[in-house]
């Protein structure tokens, strides 16, 4: 089969790989469409060894027991926990004590994975949207959501709007928040604009009122300082990067005194696909996400993008 490659600096080329064989309580899936994570870059520019793909929608190819047919449309789950433990059982695999991913390197024709990662896609979405719907693209915000809501007309902001940035600001401006953004790239403050931002700009910018929630996803320490420093009092600041540095913090100043409330949120479990099909079937237009829809021979032009901030979501169709 072909797969991506990730040499490093960016660069990326198909190759020739054997095509991998499922093991018990494994299946096989046939990749139809792969999308890229913000969170790849670091594997772009330092090289991989196979690449860093973890959202990959397809058809069973190869079912691991009578629950799922040859021909069934699947997304593929990244976080799927040891599937036994009372975390699991409850549908909070990313909390689970054992296992906490599976391999990835989805941007292939196939892929191997413990029948658990298996999301079945809702019948008549094509494997664009399903990839979307099943991997970090409305995962992360949605999950984000179910832990922090916002009210209708509540005042929101994002900090970074890269695939996970953009796609927090287009789930809380469907669900009737005033979404305001803070972006360096042009390519990326237009795009949040058209997914229904009312006020995107450029760091240093004015932001207006203080917002009730701030969405920090750019991983930067003096943002994640940033985020603290706007959110309105009494508010929420959402930690959805890796920050793996330490911040200086200053609890009485930071915490105490304006009662902010700081928090994380990590992918999505199962507990969270039924809220994901409704948001779908509800209208939410996840396509507005897509910036570059490419075949594998075009996938290293649309991840230079990607690289440079001249992006939303990158997918590619494998034939
Ligand atoms: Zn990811
Ligand atoms: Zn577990």
């Amino acid at each position: 089969m072909k797969r991506l490659h990730y040499e490093g600096q960016g660069a990326v080329v198909l190759e020739e790989v054997p095509t991998p064989v499922p093991g018990p309580g494994e299946a096989l899936v046939r990749i139809e469409a792969s999308a890229v994570c913000g969170s790849e870059r670091q594997a772009l520019l330092a090289g991989h060894r196979s690449n860093g793909g973890h959202e990959a929608c397809g058809v069973v190819a190869e079912p691991a027991s009578s629950t799922f047919s040859v021909g069934d449309r699947v997304g593929l789950a990244a976080v799927i926990g040891c599937g036994f433990c009372e975390r699991c059982r409850a549908g909070r695999e990313i909390h689970c004590r054992g296992i906490s991913g599976v391999e990835g390197g989805w941007h292939a024709e196939y892929a191997v994975v413990p029948e658990r990662a298996l999301r079945r896609v809702p019948k008549g979405l094509g494997p664009e949207i399903g990839v979307l719907l099943t991997g970090d693209g409305l995962g992360v915000p949605a999950r984000a959501f179910r832990r922090v809501p916002s009210n209708e007309g509540d005042r929101v902001l994002v900090i970074g709007l890269g695939p996970i940035g953009l796609g927090h600001a287009m789930l809380r401006a469907f669900l009737g928040a005033e979404v305001v953004a803070i972006e360096p790239h042009q390519y990326r403050r237009e795009l949040a604009n058209a997914l229904g931002a009312t006020r995107v700009i450029g760091p240093g910018g004015e932001i207006g009122d203080a917002p009730m929630i701030v969405v920090e996803c750019s991983g930067r320490p003096d943002c994640v300082r940033l985020a603290f420093d706007l959110v309105d009092y009494g508010g929420t600041v959402i930690e959805s990067a890796g920050c793996d540095v330490d911040v200086p913090l200053n609890p009485s100043k930071m915490i105490v005194d304006r009662e902010i409330t700081y928090t994380g949120s990590f992918y999505y479990s199962s507990e969270d696909f039924a809220y994901m099909c409704e948001l779908v079937s509800n209208g939410l237009a996840l396509e507005s996400l897509c910036s570059h829809l490419v075949k594998p021979h075009e996938a290293e032009g649309a991840i230079r993008d990607f690289l440079d901030g001249n992006s939303g979501k990158v997918i590619i169709t494998w034939p």
